[in-house]
Order: structure tokens, then sequence, then C-alpha cells
């Protein structure tokens, strides 16, 4: 690892920990060249399993390069296209997997994303869940209607305590 004070090229591996969980793990160098230390992390890649078996790693930049496709038109800005990528890794890593099928990938963009655009959302959903019909459409719509509509929230039980004195 190089020196990031002088460059040298080298450096020495003074103390090494784990840490997140053994997630990471962190360590203490040394250069040799200026004496001075500084700390690396190391994170294991997170790889997405395409359909014909090739592995690569996660890249948060395609998933921006496919919602953004799945955007045009629609009144979505980069930070808020970058923040989805953020969760969706955010949810493929908190699954614990080292490696993840691409279709897992995509079932993590879907939440987010009808949370940020519906339109955004059908388009994406049309390609991703390979939608045939019309009909199918209808359905997907259905269930929106019935988040955004249908969201009356269900009577607190009595435990929630309508709490009249
Ligand atoms: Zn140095």
């Amino acid at each position: 690892m190089r020196c990031p004070f002088c460059h040298n090229p080298d450096s020495r591996v003074i103390d090494s920990r784990e840490a997140d969980e053994g997630a990471t793990t962190r360590r203490r160098r040394s250069c040799p060249q200026c004496g001075r230390r500084f700390t690396t992390v190391e994170e294991a890649v997170l790889a997405v399993v395409k359909r014909s078996g090739v592995s690569e790693p996660f890249n948060r930049s395609k998933v921006v390069a496919g919602v953004r496709r799945a955007c045009q038109g629609r009144p979505v800005d980069e930070d808020q296209l970058a923040l989805l990528a953020q969760q969706v890794e955010d949810t493929i890593r908190a699954s614990g997997a080292a490696e993840v099928p691409s279709h897992e990938v995509g079932l993590a963009i879907l939440r987010p994303l009808r949370e940020l655009d519906e339109v955004a959302y059908l388009r994406f959903a049309s390609v991703y869940r390979a939608f045939t019909s019309v009909a199918d459409f209808e359905k997907e719509i259905a269930e929106l209607k019935a988040r955004t509509t249908g969201g009356v929230d269900p009577a607190p039980g009595p435990a929630g305590g309508s709490a009249g004195t």
C-alpha cells in the first residue's frame, strides 16, 4: 500500500483488527520512508452474479444508470438517484451475503424506486418483471393505488388506546 504522504510505494502493517463484526479489516500502517502512519480499511467485494453465471463487483453507478433510464422525463434528480443506489447497496449488504444474484439487485431497487417515482417504478418493473400484457400493468397499478389511496390506517387496536380521559 502506497504511503499517502510521501507516495513511497511500500508500507509496513503495524496493527490489524477486524471491525464492523468482521466485515472489514482495519490496518494501521507505517511508512518506512517518512515514518508517518495511516490506516487502511479492507472490505470484501460484494459480488453480483448474473444469469450467465458471471460475477462482477456490485457497482452503484450501474444501479444509477439503470434507474436513470426509467426516470427519463421524470422529476428525479441525480442526488435522489445516488441516494437510491446507496439504499440498494445498504439493503444488499445488510443481507450479509458476499454474492447476490442480479435479480436480487433488481428487487432491492424496486422498493425505494416506488417511493421515489411511481411512473419510473412502473417502467422499471415492466422490464424487470417482464410484463407481458396490459393486465400486468393494471395489476401493478392497482397495487400502487391501493397503497396511496387505501392509506387509511387501520384504526388502532384497543391496545393503541383511544386515549379518552
Ligand atoms: Zn511516507
